[in-house]
């Protein structure tokens, strides 16, 4: 890593992102496993989670285009 901000950033949203595939297959789990409904509450972790991942990675590229760095390793890095 560049520099000690990016590696923190980087750990944040792999968080974020493993934390948004998570909840995502445990939504799909839940729905295959019932067809009654009532995923309301798992439903709004999944798009609250996604939105962290989202802002996980604005941080990341925010501060990888401020500090002037870093900006060839989030391209390379594969969007899960
Ligand atoms: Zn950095």
């Amino acid at each position: 890593m560049p520099c000690d901000e990016c590696d923190t950033l980087w750990r944040a949203y792999e968080n974020a992102v493993f934390e948004h595939v998570r909840l995502c297959s445990k939504l799909k789990l839940a729905l295959a496993a019932n067809s009654d409904g009532g995923f309301d509450d798992l439903s709004f972790e999944v798009s609250s989670a996604e939105n962290r991942r989202a802002e996980a990675r604005t941080a990341l590229s925010r501060h990888e285009s401020a500090a002037g760095h870093g900006a060839a390793s989030l391209a390379a890095k594969p969007t899960i």
